[in-house]
């Protein structure tokens, strides 16, 4: 193999060079080399021999680590702060920006102190934590914020009727939350034994329990005992990856859409409950959907009395240049997972929008029962739902879908242009919402070696030249604040260039 001899990257030395662990003793952070979080998807070498990256504070699309490095935050955060954390990209200067939204003294002292955060998010929490810091909605006691938010969502998504809402904290919650709806709208229904769910392949739905047996990437479950036995998976829609020999996209998706079929039949009709999909495909790698897939999957479903669920939870709220994934494909769900841009990611809030025939029943089975037994502490937490208004409004008024739209060319064009590089597979995306495939002979069936972390050294090279970027494997993932500017994009670009050619000469 010509490349044998290349020397696998380790990436403890690589990121302590980033991080300077050796040279920065007295660094700050240092201070938390071995520290004392179980920390989310990280691996055990990574807390205890790295110094972790500590970020301490935001500005627009920037984030600054404990030291005071200034990353460009290409992730959004976790693909969620939309609204970035800014104040000044529509308008040339902060002063005239405070003028123009009259902020309370305690906001304008707040911005000439730190810079940073939209005001308005911090207003709309500030406020809303002196009046009222918490009130839960349990036994028909609820607060205003959230029944405003309710209402505001059911306008705002008009892919088709909706009937209620459901708040939580997270996505994760919300596609729990999903299946206990499904479950027990088909109790309350006389069908007990239709209970399956069918997820497809490098879905990402969550890491509860139940949302982590949805997702379909093998790491989540294994030594985890999951996934349930009730969720299948279905084919993974990655043209690029999984198209035969003269395979067109259209064809594709009509053998995806017979597969499913076949799947639902195979298993029995009456077993299936629901299909889960998130309109573009994020953690997993960033996949839209190949041309006509989701026009050939939903009569598959619709044949067989198989609910849609769309996990909205990244793409809803403008992200691909539409309100909602299911307008830009013209989805028509019956359940829909909300969360992260719901509030620009300021506070922990999720949602789940019901239909009114799937609300209908459960309003009267929990008649029968006495109650709807399912919830949260936190659900519809006034703070959030305070947070979360003020961003549906700033959308609005900002007219974000346009925004996106005026900037995501620039964004999609520029990294595209970096196709022909001969350690890219293949670069995809819409909107705000990009990957890059890193492969050897622009082949999916030819990936570099794993122990070789080509992904990880892309992403070390961003980071030691001021961006942070997702790398999951050889998968790059980008989905900016829906607020960057072109200025940004073109800096995000130039970026991701010198990356490239780094581990071009790298892999070379
Ligand atoms: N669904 C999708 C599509 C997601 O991308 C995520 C998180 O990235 C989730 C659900 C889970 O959301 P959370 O991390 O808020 O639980």
């Amino acid at each position: 193999f010509r490349k044998a001899s290349w020397e696998r990257v380790v990436l403890a030395p690589f990121l302590s060079r980033l991080h300077g662990t050796e040279a920065s003793a007295q660094k700050e952070d240092s201070r938390f080399k071995g520290h004392d979080m179980l920390a989310p998807f990280t691996a055990g070498w990574q807390t205890t021999d790295v110094s972790p990256l500590i970020i301490e504070r935001s500005e627009g699309s920037y984030v600054y680590d404990i030291n005071g490095r200034k990353y460009l935050d290409s992730l959004a955060g976790l693909w969620c702060t939309s609204l970035g954390i800014t104040i000044c990209t529509n308008t040339n200067s902060c002063s005239a920006y405070i003028e123009k939204f009259s902020f309370s003294k305690l906001v304008k002292a707040r911005l000439e102190f730190v810079g940073g955060n939209e005001p308005r998010l911090v207003e709309a929490a500030t406020k809303q934590l002196n009046v009222l810091p918490f009130y839960h909605s349990f036994w028909n006691r609820t607060t205003r914020p959230s029944l405003e938010l309710a209402k505001e969502l059911l306008e705002m998504f008009t892919a088709r009727k909706m009937g209620k809402v459901f708040f939580t904290n997270s996505g994760s919650e919300a596609n729990d939350t999903q299946v206990k709806l499904v479950w027990y709208y088909n109790n309350a229904l006389g069908r007990p034994d239709k209970k399956k769910f069918i997820a497809r392949s490098k879905a990402y739905h969550g890491s509860t329990l139940i949302s982590a047996s949805l997702t379909g990437l093998p790491a989540m479950h294994q030594k985890f005992d999951i996934p349930a036995p009730f969720v299948l998976h279905t084919d993974c829609p990655h043209y690029w990856r999984y198209h035969l020999p003269g395979e067109t996209e259209e064809e594709f998706s009509t053998r995806l859409a017979k597969n499913l079929e076949d799947l639902i039949l195979k298993e029995g009709p009456e077993t299936i409950a629901a299909f889960i999909a998130e309109p573009v495909m994020g953690a997993g790698g960033v996949i839209p959907p190949p041309a006509t897939y989701f026009e050939k999957i939903q009569p598959v479903l619709k044949k067989y009395d198989i609910l849609f669920i769309a996990d909205e939870v990244i793409c809803a709220f403008g992200r691909l240049g539409t309100m909602f994934g299911c307008d830009k494909y013209n989805i028509k769900p019956d359940l829909v997972s909300l969360a992260k841009a719901l509030s620009s990611g300021y506070m922990a809030i999720g949602a789940v929008l019901v239909s009114p025939e799937i609300s209908d029943v459960i309003h009267s089975q929990s008649n029968k029962l006495g109650s709807f037994a399912h919830g949260f502490t936190y659900s519809g937490h006034p703070v959030s739902c305070a947070v979360a208004i003020e961003t549906l409004k700033i959308y609005k008024e900002r007219n974000i879908v346009e925004q996106v739209n005026s900037i995501s060319s620039r964004f999609q064009d520029g990294l595209k242009a970096y196709s022909d590089s001969p350690i890219v597979g293949e670069i995809r995306g819409t909107g705000l919402i990009l990957s890059t495939e890193f492969a050897d002979n622009k082949s999916p069936n030819d990936p570099f070696p794993p122990e070789w972390g080509v992904g990880a050294y892309f992403g070390a090279e961003c980071q030691e030249n001021g961006m942070l970027v997702r790398v999951a494997g050889d998968t790059i993932m980008m989905s900016p604040p829906f607020i960057i500017s072109p200025r940004e994009v073109d800096e995000l670009i130039s970026i991701y260039g010198e990356a490239l050619k780094a581990t071009e000469e790298r892999v070379n």
